[in-house]
């Protein structure tokens, strides 16, 4: 702790946080053994419960929002939201915590159990341990004990979970969004506590654009293809036409956005999937193709772009080549599909929260916080596009590096500190002067 911490409300505030780390790491346990697994979004209902009944206790006066009719949403997997908000004792901002309640799929190669929430050598593991459980509870530890040190506060406090940001979101927080509740009017600051380390304070995220290409041929006698006319030899055009114009392109362009890593600071593009002729074969099917010259083959693109790079120029990149590929190649005809958009968000770092988290990033980690961005999109979209809401940043514990990825973990130290880092945030925006 630096020594800038005199105010003697803020070293109690500081030694409340130090005292609770059992009930942090039991939190955040609890939370990673309800598997929230998205898809198909399970457990949502009972998440929100343990988090109602938890956050009741500390004063907090809890909402259960189903986001009805949102993709995915059904008797079986309904989407359910959780919102909880404290009054202070006076008019004064409020102050937001949104966490994500879903987790993505386990996958393979792990070491540990992926819901049993072992701690082990300081570190928490389990799916959703860091992405973002850890966060979340970091949160709730870090408003329980600001709460308890000043009652007297101004404002108000609001802590959400929210259903289905590793599906985009529209389940949770742009439902939420839509219905109001991240309106300027309303919320004045919000911290998405995603795991982004605990002394970087993230600004805001590339845009994407996802789209279905598909190129198109004449079936014939594969011993014959002359007589037909291939699809997938039209699609290996276009992405002969990504190799040489479309790569060394984007990898060209770099933003201001200070996107870590360093690889995401250019534009990028993922082709996602590949798929032409018959269907895949299973696995151990000992059933032999028919010999046929595949007349249909699609590809998914995952564009991410810049904070610089309008959409419309982005969608028109890639249409331009392929309308060449129509103008040069014969027989080339194609279609193209978008699936699905987002724009950038970036928050100014003079904005209110961003100073405030790293002026409290400085003080408990005793070095400057480095401002970033975020390569993927995460639900500050929805804040800022639908809520229009600006003053938004992601900071909370873990590595992001671990998101997603086997052995899943996060560090206690680590939601300690960015705990402590919480709470003094709210005591430089709520607490009485
Ligand atoms: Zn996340």
């Amino acid at each position: 702790m630096d020594q800038s911490v005199a105010d003697p409300r803020l070293t109690d505030l500081t030694a409340r946080i130090a005292e609770r780390r059992d009930d942090l790491i039991a939190l955040t346990q609890d939370l990673i053994r309800i598997p929230t697994l998205n898809p198909p979004g399970e457990n949502y209902r009972e998440i929100c419960d343990y988090l109602a009944a938890r956050l009741g206790r500390a004063g907090f006066a809890v909402q259960l929002i189903r986001a009805t009719g949102t993709p995915g949403d059904c008797d079986e997997y309904p989407r359910w939201n959780v919102i909880a908000h404290r009054d202070g004792v006076r008019a004064g901002d409020c102050v937001h915590f949104n966490s994500h309640i879903d987790v993505v799929e386990v996958g393979m190669g792990w070491t540990r159990d992926p819901f049993g929430a072992e701690l082990i050598d300081g570190k928490i593991y389990g799916r959703g341990a860091c992405d973002m459980k850890g966060g979340l509870a970091a949160s709730i530890i870090a408003a329980e004990c600001f709460i308890a040190e000043f009652p007297d506060f101004a404002g108000a406090i609001e802590i959400s979970g929210t259903a289905d940001e590793e599906s985009g979101g529209f389940g949770g927080v742009a439902y939420l969004a839509e219905q109001g509740f991240f309106s300027p009017e309303k919320v004045q600051h919000v911290i998405i506590p995603e795991p982004l380390n605990k002394d970087r304070v993230c600004l805001g995220h590339r845009g994407g654009w996802w789209a279905e290409i598909q190129t198109f041929g004449e079936i014939a006698h594969g011993s014959m293809p002359f007589l037909g006319d291939c699809a997938v030899r039209h699609m290996g055009a276009v992405i002969d036409r990504f190799e040489r114009d479309l790569f060394p392109a984007m990898a060209a362009r770099r933003t201001d956005m200070p996107v870590v890593p360093e690889g995401a600071r250019s534009s990028t593009m993922n082709i996602n999937s590949i798929h032409g002729g018959q269907a895949e074969r299973p696995k151990n099917s000992t059933a032999l193709p028919s010999h046929c010259v595949p007349d249909s083959c699609r590809i998914v693109i995952d564009r991410r772009f810049l904070v610089e790079e309008p959409l419309d120029e982005v969608r028109d990149e890639v249409r331009a080549l392929l309308d060449d590929l129509v103008q040069t190649r014969p027989n080339f005809e194609y279609s193209l599909s978008e699936l699905n958009h987002v724009l950038p968000s970036m928050t100014d770092r003079d904005a209110p929260i961003a100073r405030t988290v790293a002026a409290n990033v400085a003080r408990v980690m005793g070095r400057e916080a480095e401002f970033v961005a975020s390569p993927g999109t995460y639900d500050q979209k929805h804040i800022d596009r639908i809520g229009r809401l600006k003053n938004c940043v992601a900071y909370g514990p873990g590595l992001l590096e671990l998101a997603h990825k086997p052995d899943e973990y996060v560090g206690v130290d680590d939601m300690m500190d960015s705990a402590t880092v919480m709470a003094l945030s709210l005591a430089d925006l709520l607490a009485p002067k």
